[in-house]
């Protein structure tokens, strides 16, 4: 009997024990939120692919959740306002806010830092068959969607309408739809025609080709030469033939890269963890997404990143040797 009651006091013993090793931990579980794009892009795929890696990791005790937002500027101005604590942005949108350009004219982000850039993104310009539209110049009267506020899209598509000298005039409609919803409206006869900053092949393109005839459109003439000329971080680009119904052939514009990016704030651990779950298992990542297919991390780190690294990502970069 005695022997009995020392048994149960030391098997409680061992539940307080154990109770009290269980509090810290679960009090240490990390939260962190990466801003991504509309749920038909590619930069949903983007934050969704690095959660699942992130939230595999054994030890790191972090939750990662990647909800759809607005896009490129959506997700800078989200993490500044402390909303996010990571997102996918342009590459132009990352040196404009970096440095106080563009939309971002005269409030620089110093505290924006890279993490890695990802795949490529043509700007694509996609318009109903039944349009007339064959050229970018034929855009002018035309309906068309030329993007939310807080879109990577909407923020490219003005530094192309500031190249042509055009305002919201200049079409007969400029709607503001966004990402996930620009698709039916094409396929719905709303617009004309669609600009999207997208990696290739997306289930938005796919979506609206497979619903109504519909073309790319070049973006290849002097005024763009003229865009790719004068900004570093715009380069000229193809939408390969074949991806989509009825767009057999390469298509010529320009783009841009999708980066991923956060706050020089964000804990230095976080971040290294995160780049290693992406890093360690980055044959399961390329998986998740076609447009991931030709990624290599050594590019991945050292090009179309113009703010700083994050350190937390240096420090892993330093490690595999990939960065001095
Ligand atoms: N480039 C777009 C943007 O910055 C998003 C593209 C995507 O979601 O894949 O808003």
């Amino acid at each position: 009997m005695k022997r009995h009651v020392f048994s149960t006091a030391a098997f409680s013993g061992a539940l307080i024990a154990a109770a009290s090793f269980a509090t810290p931990a679960v009090a240490q579980e990390r939260f962190i939120t990466i801003g991504t794009g509309g749920q038909t892009g590619v930069y949903y795929v983007v934050g969704q692919s690095i959660c699942r890696l992130v939230n595999r990791l054994e030890d790191a005790n972090i939750k990662c959740n990647a909800p759809s937002t607005g896009g490129s500027v959506a997700n800078i101005n989200g993490i500044k306002s402390g909303e996010l604590d990571m997102g996918v942005a342009q590459s132009d949108v990352q040196y404009q806010a970096y440095n106080g350009t563009g939309n971002f004219e005269g409030e620089p982000y110093e505290e924006l830092r890279a993490v890695f850039r990802v795949h490529g993104e043509p700007l694509t310009l996609l318009a109903r068959a039944d349009s007339g539209i064959e050229t970018l110049d034929d855009l002018e009267g035309k309906r068309v969607n030329i993007g939310n506020p807080g879109s990577g899209q909407r923020n490219t598509m003005e530094v192309v309408m500031g190249a042509k000298g055009w305002t919201e005039d200049t079409f007969s409609l400029a709607s503001q739809l966004d990402a996930a919803e620009q698709a039916a409206a094409l396929a719905d006869n709303n617009v004309d025609a669609m600009v999207y900053v997208v990696g290739h092949p997306n289930g938005s393109i796919q979506e609206a080709t497979t619903t109504v005839d519909a073309r790319l459109i070049p973006l290849n003439d002097e005024d763009i030469q003229g865009i790719v000329d004068e900004y570093p971080y715009y380069s000229a680009s193809v939408i390969p033939g074949g991806l989509y119904r009825g767009n057999d052939e390469d298509v010529e514009t320009f783009g841009v890269a999708a980066t991923f990016v956060t706050t020089a704030e964000a804990d230095e651990d976080i971040i290294y963890q995160t780049v290693k779950a992406v890093f360690d298992n980055f044959d399961r990542f390329k998986r998740l997404h076609p447009a991931f297919e030709n990624l290599n991390p050594e590019e991945m780190v050292t090009q179309g990143l113009s703010a700083p690294l994050h350190e937390g990502a240096a420090r892993y970069y330093r490690e595999q040797g990939w960065i001095e």
